[in-house]
């Protein structure tokens, strides 16, 4: 088997991921190593999908933003869960890397007199979030990924499946990956590594996320005794197109879209009076899956689902044309609607994990004594900072991932450089350890005798289960079902058997490997959920509606132990200036 030795290993190369890679390249003036691992070539990473923008105060005099308005909305959006220290961070920093990318030639949209535009986005109280069209994140990869190819030092193991990272003494030392080509095992080997591994949406079927967003990255971690975090916050977008759950970017409404029901009303304004259409998505979705369950929705006829209608007929030929593109692409391709002529037909959607890896405010990996794993970083995501808390607002998470990006990406940088050689060293027991690894995938995966489960009826039972059970809407008893159920899939999972046996691009294989990820997550989130016992932005109890500040205001921490259930434990929520109020909008 192959030992690399780099001296940093990067798993995952979205938009965090790259801009960790960029950042640890420019702190160290090229000197550094860098290992990019990603299980997609990198250009197929979920960011290139993103659409509506990237939030940060750019213009404070002529627009009378703040960095104190911008931590407010965040700090409010959030259900007063996020830690007010990041959010601080965060508001800070994200206006540089607009301007960042600015400079390696993003072609963000402008304003007639040359400023980078914003639009308006849902919970955020003034225009903040710049974009380039509809095709935000997509300009943004292109930024980074043609910036790396000047760097010597970066290199990148494009369609290399990481299955583990590689712990001891408390220390990172690599992880295992399979070269989806050749169908062999690797070692990476990295004096520091960073985890940016991107969102688990795929848990659920009806999802505005790239298939590959299954959760590898929170999987990975759980099962390396580091505590997941938050896990119970998913968010669900209002407006996923019917029937496929392609997301309707909420630059839609930002632009001026209205949502209407099936009376023809606007019927926000019975739900955020002020704030309409642009209130924050936990607030949306759950006014029109109320719509829809009170009869006042649309049936498609072919998945059964309901629905209701975005308009945008109003916005004009001028503003599709120059911002809003693509949305008129996927509507006119994908359901032969114009959305000039007619209303486009959406529902909610899964579309982002608010909670994630457990870290600092830095992005610094942390175990459940609350001690930093000294090499180890988390960024995007993947990682539960945490700015989201229990909703996030919609263009904050592209600030995120270049912010941590880079904060990650530095630091990873500054300890590689002072770390030595003997770092690398390939230990008895952690080769011993990546034999167990390599047995688990090959031997056990790929040629378990007697197995007969198939793997895609197990993963489409997690995503019903979780659809069904562990949706907008919730409750007690049907998320004690969701645990039972997910605990025999997790039974049947043991007898998996692959048709494929193969080893060269190995697709079962890697779709089994997902199937694993997913398991872990779903089981993340229903723990926490059910333990939960109040309702905060995302996660509604219907047996328990109110937010409970006296006893939840905390974040939840979820571990893994082998052979045993999840333990649970809480950390607090770091409050620096706001204190929780009621959220009004
Ligand atoms: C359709 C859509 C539009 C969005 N639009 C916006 C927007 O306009 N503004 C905004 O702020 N947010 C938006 N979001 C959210 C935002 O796009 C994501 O949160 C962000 O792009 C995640 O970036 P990331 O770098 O953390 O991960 P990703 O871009 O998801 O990248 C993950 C990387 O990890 C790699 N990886 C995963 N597992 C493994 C493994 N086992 N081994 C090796 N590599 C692995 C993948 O190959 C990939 O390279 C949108 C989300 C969706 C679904």
């Amino acid at each position: 088997m192959e030992v690399l030795r780099y001296d940093i290993v990067v798993l995952g190369s979205g938009l965090a991921g790259l801009r960790a890679a960029l950042e640890a390249s420019l702190t160290s003036g090229g000197r550094l190593r860098v290992a990019v691992v990603s299980k997609l070539h990198a250009m197929r990473s979920h960011s290139v999908a993103a659409e509506g923008g990237i939030s940060g105060v750019l213009y404070p005099k002529e627009t009378g933003d703040s960095f104190e308005l911008h931590a407010y909305d965040t700090v409010k959006g959030s259900d007063f869960l996020a830690d007010q220290d990041a959010v601080e961070l965060l508001v800070r920093l994200a206006p540089e890397e607009i301007r960042l990318f600015d400079h390696l030639g993003t072609p963000w949209s402008r304003l007639p007199d040359g400023r980078i535009a914003q639009r308006p986005f849902g919970g955020m109280s003034i225009p903040r979030t710049a974009y380039a069209a509809d095709k935000t994140g997509f300009f943004m990869m292109s930024t980074l990924y043609s910036s790396l190819q000047r760097f010597d030092n970066v290199e990148f193991f494009h369609e290399n499946f990481a299955t583990s990272i590689l712990m001891e003494g408390g220390l990172f030392k690599g992880v295992t990956s399979v070269d989806l080509e050749s169908g062999e095992m690797r070692v990476i080997m990295g004096k520091a590594g960073i985890i940016a591994t991107g969102g688990a949406g795929r848990v659920y079927s009806f999802a505005t996320v790239s298939q590959a967003s299954t959760g590898d990255g929170i999987s990975i971690a759980y099962r390396a005794g580091i505590p997941i975090k938050d896990m119970e916050f998913v968010q669900f977008h209002p407006t996923g197109l019917v029937p496929s759950g392609i997301l309707i970017s909420e630059a839609a409404r930002g632009e001026g879209g209205y949502l209407v029901n099936s009376r023809g009303e606007r019927f926000m304004s019975r739900y955020a009076p002020q704030r309409m259409e642009l209130a924050p998505r936990d607030i949306v979705s759950r006014a029109m899956m109320t719509e829809i369950m009170e009869g006042r929705g649309f049936t498609d006829e072919e998945s059964g689902l309901g629905y209701l209608h975005l308009d945008l007929r109003h916005l004009g030929d001028r503003v599709f044309r120059e911002k809003l593109p693509m949305i008129r692409e996927i509507t006119r391709k994908l359901i032969d609607v114009d959305p000039l002529e007619e209303p486009i037909p959406v529902r909610p959607a899964t579309h982002y994990t608010m909670g994630g890896i457990h870290v600092d405010t830095y992005g610094q990996v942390l175990l459940n004594d609350g001690n930093p794993v000294p090499n180890l970083w988390a960024a995007g995501e993947v990682a539960a900072v945490s700015i989201h808390g229990a909703n996030r607002l919609g263009s904050n998470a592209l600030s995120e991932c270049v912010v941590w990006g880079r904060l990650t990406g530095a630091a990873a940088a500054s300890y590689a450089m002072k770390a030595s050689d003997t770092m690398l060293e390939l230990s008895e027991s952690l080769a011993r350890r990546v034999k167990e690894e390599e047995s688990r995938v090959f031997d056990k995966l790929i040629h378990r005798e007697g197995g007969s489960e198939n793997p895609y009826e197990i993963r489409r039972g997690l995503q019903r289960l979780m659809d069904d059970k562990v949706g907008i809407f919730r409750h007690g008893s049907t998320l004690s079902e969701a645990w039972s159920q997910l605990k025999r899939l997790k039974e049947r999972f043991r007898g998996v058997r692959l048709e494929y046996t193969g080893r060269t691009y190995n697709n079962n294989l890697r779709d089994v490997l997902e199937t694993a990820s997913m398991l872990d997550v779903a089981e993340t989130i229903i723990v926490g959920a059910i333990a939960r016992t109040e309702s905060r932005g995302a996660h509604y109890r219907l047996d328990y509606p109110k937010r409970d500040d006296a006893n939840w205001l905390k974040h939840t921490l979820v571990y893994y132990r082998v052979g045993e259930e999840p333990v649970l434990a809480y950390t607090p929520v770091r409050i620096v200036k706001w204190s929780p109020e009621e959220r009004r909008y």
